[in-house]
């Protein structure tokens, strides 16, 4: 206006001319625009530290946890997710104190219990590492993070203190898993006795004294956690033990495990001959008949690979239970 641009001004009911008396006018009110649009922002602030001091933390709360959407504002409570808090407070635990893995627990929510985000989404392996990182679970929070100032939540603890320090503790230092290692040979053929539930598989990783790890591999009923079926798990190995000492027992299609037995001869022949060496393969085929599959099978569950013993099983014709960590049959069993 000063510069000759702006003859006057129209807003709502005033008109604003090149005088001094009505620049002076305009002036004012700018400033108190301004100034009321300041004091706005300090207010928000100002309500979400005495939010914060509440405790109650702003922003999107953690799975496990749901928002009362219809509190008074402000003053929004957090609750507990009755469906998903429990089970992220088991996984907490899992990774805690019995070896679990970032990935064994993402395979328990997909294909066990059927964990989903509030959205409807599986959940994802970062997303699991990051909730594991999550002090919020312990009913404290840092606001705004990094800040190391700490609050004490309103919200309900999923897990204390000392879970998440192990956690944290165990997370540093979990080996990764091997690519392959992640493969259970028998979850297919087992089935629980309980409640005829399929048989999943779990690795877990336990940190021995010499500094070293060892893998164990579990078997336990998969609907564990929705029916609540009770089974125990049984270690890999005890169930090879078991199933050695009641091999005999069971009917093996015999045809085909030699079938099968006889493809592993020709391959190991071929192996030879390639290397200079020779077999006599009339004398192979002379023999075939008489060997003995239960013999074979025997070997197999002892010195056999874990590809070979998958095999043998896919040969049992009789139905394998589990149930209170025992192998029983059903149907078919060998007169
Ligand atoms: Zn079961």
């Amino acid at each position: 206006m000063d510069q000759g641009l702006l003859r006057e001004i129209l807003t709502h009911g005033t008109k604003f001319t090149n005088s001094p008396s009505d620049k002076f006018m305009l002036m004012m009110m700018c400033g108190q625009a301004k100034l009321e649009n300041d004091n706005k922002g300090v207010n928000v602030k100002r309500g979400f530290r005495a939010k914060i001091e509440m405790g109650f933390r702003p922003n999107m709360s953690p799975l496990g946890y749901l928002h009362d959407k219809y509190a008074e504002k402000g003053t929004c409570k957090i609750f507990m997710d009755p469906v998903r808090g429990p089970i992220i407070k088991e996984a907490f635990h899992k990774v805690a104190y019995e070896g679990w893995t970032g990935r064994s627990v993402k395979r328990w929510l997909d294909d066990e219990v059927n964990l989903t985000t509030r959205k409807g989404k599986q959940v994802t392996l970062s997303m699991i590492y990051r909730m594991m990182d999550n002090p919020f679970y312990t009913g404290r929070y840092e606001f705004p993070q990094g800040s190391g100032k700490w609050y004490d939540g309103k919200h309900e603890a999923l897990i204390t203190k000392e879970t998440y320090d192990k956690v944290q503790e165990v997370m540093k230092c979990a080996p990764k898993a091997l690519p392959g290692t992640h493969e259970f040979a028998f979850t297919r053929i087992f089935k629980c006795g309980v409640c005829n539930s399929g048989i999943s598989a779990d690795q877990k990783v336990k940190r021995l004294k010499d500094g070293t790890t060892k893998r164990y591999v579990y078997y336990g009923c998969m609907k564990r956690w929705m029916t609540g079926c009770k089974q125990p798990y049984i270690r890999e190995e005890e169930l090879l033990d078991q199933l050695y000492k009641i091999i005999d027992k069971v009917d093996i299609n015999e045809l085909a495990a030699i079938e099968r037995i006889k493809q592993e001869i020709e391959r190991l022949t071929k192996m030879i001959s390639s290397l200079g060496g020779h077999i006599a393969t009339a004398k192979v085929a002379e023999i075939m008949p008489d060997i003995d599959v239960y013999a074979c099978a025997k070997y197999i569950l002892k010195e056999g690979t874990k590809d070979e013993k998958r095999d043998l099983l896919n040969h049992v014709n009789t139905e394998l239970l589990i149930s209170d960590g025992k192998i029983s049959f059903k149907g078919k069993v060998k007169p």
